[in-house]
């Protein structure tokens, strides 16, 4: 029998089966997505939120724990455990050696990203290069590795794990049958349910236009992500936590894919601007601050106004201070030729351009501070980088809500243990996205999700190792500390 079973391919999944398999458990991975699309959001990364006392490789100056725990506290306003996000914070500091001992690179970030020299290593070659990295060395240290498994329903005896079952499917034209598979322990790391349309629907319900806003959303991530594991395990007693409306939730280019458009389908000139919805109406504040710090909540903005459309409109004056989008904006040399381009009410939407140009106050545009260019008597305010749209071309880039990852998931400890009814399960552990809800209540704060798979896959794989008898080495033990 297998000593450690791991179900998921992306980077919580990989760091439990690498650390199990150092420990001298034999470990089978399963991955639901075929090989090409293998390491789920994982792959889409690009960095990691790292703790640290004085400036280290790729990272500048400090980023101490009580400043990066203050920043979570923030984001997600109290709803977060902190006993379990010290450990992630903490195990941030020291987890890229071991990373690199499996094939990740780190680099600066590039020019023109987020501003996060400080706080954020980036991965060379992004998230693609880590999920195969790991994929690499789970291999050569003999982790059996199984893609088109996705595992639909999960055996317990008490809160023991037992089996897990793979129905019958066809895979590329073969017919393969009905699975179930034995292991002493299990690491369930399976991802969030952000990719299962009828649960986002169901979650989001209807709104008061009668509206279903959940199918207007787009995925930023796998398809693979449908949550089965997530609802199953909570029909089998375990315990739930978190807001099944709660996601990192960003606004895309309306044009992206379905699902898998990554990082590049973002628009990052929402500051630059203002940002219209459908009716050509302004509803949010575009210069609240930093981007980097506000764009996380845009998806959620978006998501309310009517047809969860709408559109980034911005003049030549932006031009070069973002990171061009992957599809070219819409352009215009009048702002009414541009609200005929986009089918917007062409009235309404002058009128919002002017209103918003008379209550620009000049001041020192600075993009780089929270300057002093704001709007006066104007609802909702422009609250920095105010500048009248007046200079043409004049450009526009539509906008839908595009989910990252959900939050709900299952409630665990220090151990990574699954609880039923507030009890630890002696061998079933949890990581990833599947329980990044004990430490995102709500909010984000920009690779913590990494930061959380990274530390809680580490945990659960020496945690299932152990159960199933194998006592880690050095190294595991103090990841699990
Ligand atoms: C576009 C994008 C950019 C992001 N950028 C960053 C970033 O720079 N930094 C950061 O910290 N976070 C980032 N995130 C968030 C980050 O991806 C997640 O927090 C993290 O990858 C979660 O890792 P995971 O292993 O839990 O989930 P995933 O990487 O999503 O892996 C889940 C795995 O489970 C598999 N699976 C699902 N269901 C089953 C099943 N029933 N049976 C078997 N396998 C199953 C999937 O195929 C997948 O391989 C980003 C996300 C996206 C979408």
């Amino acid at each position: 029998m297998i000593d450690v079973l791991v179900i998921g391919g992306g980077n919580a999944a990989l760091c439990a089966a690498l650390m199990a398999r150092e420990a001298g458990a034999s470990v089978m991975l399963l991955e639901a997505a075929p090989k090409a699309w293998r390491g789920g959001n994982s792959q889409h990364t690009r960095n990691l939120r790292c703790m640290h006392d004085a400036p280290q490789d790729v990272l500048v100056d400090a980023y101490p724990e009580e400043e990066y725990w203050q920043d979570l506290l923030k984001v997600t306003g109290g709803l977060t455990n902190e006993k379990l996000a010290r450990i992630a914070i903490r195990a941030s500091s020291s987890c890229r050696d071991w990373m690199r001992s499996h094939g990740v690179h780190f680099q600066p970030p590039l020019s023109g990203a987020l501003h996060v020299a400080r706080t954020n290593a980036f991965f060379m070659g992004g998230g693609k290069a880590l999920v195969n990295a790991y994929f690499r060395s789970a291999e050569r240290l003999g982790v059996q590795v199984r893609y088109n498994a996705q595992v639909n329903d999960i055996e317990l005896q008490g809160g023991r794990f037992v089996a897990a079952h793979l129905p019958a499917r066809e895979v590329e034209g073969r017919q393969l049958p009905a699975e179930r598979i034995e292991a002493k322990t299990c690491v369930l790391a399976a991802g969030g349910f952000e990719s299962n349309r009828e649960w986002l629907r169901e979650a989001w319900g209807q709104n008061a236009r009668g509206e279903w806003p959940s199918d207007n959303f787009l995925i930023r991530g796998t398809r693979f992500n449908t949550g089965i594991l997530l609802k199953r395990m909570g029909e089998l007693g375990a315990d739930i936590i978190g807001d099944p409306t709660q996601a990192h939730m960003v606004a895309i280019d309306a044009r992206a894919p379905l699902y898998d458009g990554g990082i590049c389908t973002r628009i990052d000139c929402v500051s630059l601007g203002v940002v219209v919805n459908r009716d050509g109406e302004r509803f949010y504040d575009e210069g609240e601050d930093f981007w980097p710090k506000r764009y996380a909540i845009w998806g959620r903005l978006v998501a309310g106004q009517p047809g969860q459309q709408a559109y980034s409109i911005i003049d030549q004056q932006a031009i070069g201070r973002f990171m061009p989008p992957v599809f070219p904006g819409t352009t215009a040399n009048s702002l009414t030729e541009l609200a005929h381009k986009l089918g917007l009410p062409e009235a309404q939407f002058c009128q919002t351009i002017e209103a918003f140009n008379n209550a620009c106050q000049v001041g020192t545009f600075d993009h780089t501070a929270l300057d002093d260019c704001h709007t006066t008597g104007l609802a909702p305010a422009k609250t920095h980088w105010a500048r009248p749209l007046v200079k043409p071309p004049f450009y526009a880039y539509p906008l839908k809500p595009g989910v990252t990852f959900t939050y709900l998931g299952l409630a665990t400890d220090e151990s990574a243990a699954v609880h039923f009814a507030g009890k630890p399960s002696p061998n079933l552990f949890v990581a990833g996205e599947m329980m990044a809800g004990n430490v995102l209540g709500k909010g984000y704060t920009a690779g913590i999700g990494m930061a959380i798979g990274t530390a809680f896959g580490r945990i659960a794989g020496v945690q299932a190792a152990a159960s199933a008898g194998f006592v880690d080495n050095q190294e595991a033990r103090h990841a699990a500390v």
